[in-house]
């Protein structure tokens, strides 16, 4: 699978690389790990995100950031996406394309003409790893960077379930090729913005516990989303930190927009929160998932999801 998605890609001289709406590091970096391998053979590279004011700024280190753009060329050769495990997560239209999806999570649709998906992988970043490792691709320095910064945004610096020695030894590898961990940290976790400092204040002093503490729950409205000067992308992974309160075994999350209420679920080893999130439409993994419900209150969403973790995730009376 890995040489036939190579061969597809060497193929090709106008590739278009696909990150998803409401980018992570892991998307970010795969499609900045691959452009510059492309770039640096000769290719025609576009780097794409449907929702680039949702870019996460954090990332603007990384070699190639400031070329994502939101317009698709006219004409493409080939469309990879990656870190995407539905095409609607995509925000582009369908059409008669070739299109490679490299990926990791277990609900992936296999939407390509050839899908690289491992769902075992911490990270997208580690799939494009082994597309390179098997290939014999050399990997530059700036491509180093990005899949590092891949595999510990996806993995929480080497904390998250999932995390393995393949992610670990990777990882040592690339700090071969001259990634410094200490610059990504800095520059990962020491660029917060005030306003999601400020988020993250609010939601610490907000939230509230359920069933006997085990869940956590906090809602961001419009209006106090508004009051600290935040956007979504401001709330990416915050929640995580609910979880990390003793007893807290399930953290939810729910911000909402003018369009729809967005839901993030995170869950200790025991429990798998995707259970809810595939019931919405939404995706994820077992222990990280979110989704998206239009045309209902922000209050009826919380309470409805309560009552699904209770019955079918809690299993509590
Ligand atoms: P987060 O809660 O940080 O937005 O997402 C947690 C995980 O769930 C990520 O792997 C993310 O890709 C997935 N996810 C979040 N929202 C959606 C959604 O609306 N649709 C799908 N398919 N996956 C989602
Ligand atoms: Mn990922």
């Amino acid at each position: 699978m890995y040489k036939e998605a190579w061969r597809k890609i060497k193929e090709a001289d106008r590739i278009v690389l696909l990150s998803h709406i409401y980018p992570d590091g892991d998307t970010i970096g795969s499609i900045l790990a691959l452009f510059w391998v492309l770039k640096n053979s000769g290719k025609r590279v576009t780097l794409f995100n449907a929702t680039k004011s949702e870019l996460p700024l954090e990332f603007k280190f990384l070699d190639g950031f400031s070329k994502i753009q939101d317009k698709l060329p006219n004409n493409f050769d080939l469309l990879i996406s990656c870190d995407c495990s539905s095409f609607d997560r995509l925000g582009i239209e369908g059409g008669d394309f070739e299109l490679v999806n490299i990926d990791h999570h277990k609900s992936n649709q296999k939407f390509g003409s050839i899908n690289l998906v491992e769902p075992n992988f911490s990270s997208t970043g580690l799939v494009i790893y082994r597309l390179f490792e098997e290939n014999r691709v050399k990997i530059p320095k700036n491509s180093a960077y990005a899949l590092y910064t891949s595999i510990v945004d996806d993995t929480g610096f080497f904390s998250y379930g999932g995390v393995d020695s393949f992610a670990f030894k990777t990882a040592s590898k690339l700090i071969d090729l001259g990634v410094s961990p200490e610059y990504i940290a800095r520059k990962i976790r020491g660029n917060e913005p005030l306003c999601r400092v400020r988020l993250r204040a609010y939601m610490l002093s907000s939230f509230d516990l359920r069933f006997d503490a085990s869940v956590a729950v906090i809602s961001f409205s419009k209006e106090v989303l508004k009051s600290v000067g935040a956007t979504r992308k401001d709330s990416k992974n915050i929640i995580h930190e609910l979880l990390n309160i003793a007893n807290v075994k399930i953290a939810v999350m729910l911000l909402e927009t003018d369009e729809y209420i967005k839901v993030s679920l995170r869950s200790d080893e025991n429990y798998d929160v995707s259970k809810i999130s595939e019931l919405y439409g939404g995706g994820g993994h077992k222990r990280a998932a979110g989704f998206e419900v239009a045309s209902k209150e922000m209050k009826d969403v919380e309470t409805e999801i309560l009552n699904l973790l209770s019955t079918k995730v809690l299993n509590v009376e």
